[in-house]
């Protein structure tokens, strides 16, 4: 009888308990993708490694290459906009996939030298220029961290360095919003990110002052033509007057704003 009551009260407790907050290890959940049921405390691991493995996209990228030195930031540089990161580079050094993706471009560009250019996923692209040796072709698929030529000078370049851009949708944005290449790591301030647009916003009133990606709108200043502002942007004429329903010969207002993209 004594027994009986004991078993009683703590049933009574466990019964009581995984109302509020006891687990019954022993019950079984369904798991999508699971064909048989698991216990409680299978699911719980497996949902600690679920949360161990996602990362952020932005977070999965790598740096580059072992070089940590910058040497000439994203921005505008002696009247023409720089649209990439030069990382200091001998020549002959590894360049390295930042992430998964496929080679859209393996050859010769105006001003770059060697190029490859990796599409990755959420749209975003990769540049690698002044390459002196391609490692992989146009058309393959790279893995991240897979070695895909090596650094070098070609085209524009004043010494040995890598030229390195990160697009979205096209538009360059500055890799340093993203990699910080002295610590050869994502930046703390990237890893909750997926994508580059909301990156950029974010880190941009923290003080980011050199990001000078191109701007939504941007606002006509004195001396500025068509011409003037396709120029430094690099965006096409016709794309600015499709943009902002102008034609090339229309006459810009001071303080007007632009619609850039
Ligand atoms: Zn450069």
């Amino acid at each position: 009888m004594k027994v009986f009551f004991l078993l009683l009260i703590v049933s009574f407790v466990v019964v009581f308990q995984s109302n509020a907050q006891y687990v019954n290890t022993d019950e079984l959940v369904i798991v999508p993708g699971k064909e048989e049921p698991v216990s409680l405390a299978e699911y719980g691991k497996i949902q600690k490694q679920q949360n161990e493995q996602y990362q952020s996209f932005l977070a999965g990228f790598l740096v580059p290459g072992n070089g940590g030195k910058v040497i000439s930031d994203f921005g505008p540089r002696s009247g023409r906009m720089h649209y990439g990161t030069d990382i200091k580079m001998e020549r002959g050094d590894t360049v390295f996939a930042v992430n998964d993706g496929s080679i859209t471009r393996a050859g010769w560009g105006s001003g770059f030298g060697n190029i490859m250019i990796i599409q990755h996923a959420n749209n975003i692209e990769t540049y690698y220029a002044h390459l002196s040796k391609f490692l992989m072709k146009e058309g393959e698929y790279v893995k991240k961290g897979e070695a895909i030529a090596l650094a070098g000078s070609t085209g524009r370049a004043r010494g040995s360095h890598l030229h390195f851009e990160i697009r979205e949708e096209g538009r360059a944005f500055d890799p340093e919003l993203v990699f910080d290449f002295g610590r050869q790591e994502i930046r703390e301030d990237a890893l909750n990110f997926e994508n580059l647009v909301a990156l950029h916003r974010t880190l941009k009133p923290k003080g980011y002052s050199n990001n000078a990606a191109i701007p939504e709108y941007y606002k006509v200043r004195s001396g500025d033509s068509l011409w003037v502002i396709s120029r430094k942007f690099k965006t096409p004429i016709k794309d600015l007057c499709r943009l902002n329903n102008i034609t090339e010969n229309s006459v810009l207002q001071i303080g007007q704003p632009l619609k850039m993209y």
